[in-house]
């Protein structure tokens, strides 16, 4: 669909329908089969907003379907919950470090995608838009969370880490065995100060592989923003998963 991310090519999936307990539009649930799951998982996916259900080999259809219908309401109010969608499309503002960026398309320049002020313009074809405004955002976050790291890792008298950008659904970052770092690059759709803990957070791993007292004295040292940019993530983490 234009606009979305195309899904990777996988066996198609058997799914179920719920029905709202007042009506309204039946929600599709994509089961999974899972030979090594105890019990019946159901989850939304806080990015795309899709329902799953694991189901155990034993389970049937119809018990797949009882357990659904049981659900139905919790499903429904779990999906209300979920923060607006923003598809990158011309037009559309998105936050950037505190501030914003208006996607702009420029259809006969040359280039990919390129900030003028306060917007992101980007070229050729429209339904390229989403990537390339992807794109953009993914290489200035590489930049400029592996300039914050290497500062904050010289702080604590360590090499620039390397640093990987990524986009996991359940953590902001991490700190690997070798060193490397972890990050998201939707950490730049939040404030400036939620990405500066982030990266804080993970350096200060390097030195101290847990989260004991030193290791929270150690985050303290590398940024002013801890108390402040863990409510942020609390409170609004789960919508930086659905832009783009
Ligand atoms: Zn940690």
């Amino acid at each position: 669909m234009f606009g979305l991310r195309r899904p990777k090519p996988r066996a198609p999936a058997r799914q179920l329908q719920v029905s709202p307990a007042k009506g309204g539009a039946p929600i599709a649930v994509t089961l999974r089969r899972n030979h090594r799951a105890r019990r019946l998982v159901l989850t939304v996916d806080p990015g795309g907003g899709a329902a799953a259900l694991v189901i155990p080999p034993y389970v049937s259809i119809g018990e797949a379907q009882a357990f659904l219908d049981s659900r139905a309401e919790w499903l429904e109010r779990r999906m209300k919950s979920l923060p607006p969608r923003v598809v990158f499309a011309d037009g559309a503002v998105i936050p950037f470090l505190g501030a914003t960026l208006r996607l702009s398309h420029a259809p006969d320049a040359r280039g990919t995608a390129w900030r003028e002020a306060d917007a992101l313009r980007v070229a050729g074809d429209p339904r390229h838009l989403p990537r390339r405004a992807t794109d953009w955002l993914k290489r200035f976050a590489r930049d400029e969370f592996a300039r914050l790291a290497a500062e904050k890792a010289s702080a604590l008298g360590k090499p620039a880490p390397r640093v990987s950008i990524r986009d996991p659904k359940r953590q902001w970052g991490s700190c690997a065995r070798d060193g490397t770092l972890r990050l998201s690059w939707r950490l730049v759709l939040a404030p400036s100060e939620v990405a500066d803990y982030v990266i804080a957070h993970e350096v200060a791993h390097l030195a101290e592989m847990n989260h004991g007292r030193e290791f929270w004295a150690a985050v303290a040292r590398l940024t002013p923003h801890m108390s402040q940019a863990r409510l942020w993530l609390r409170r609004h983490g789960r919508a930086l998963l659905r832009y783009g």
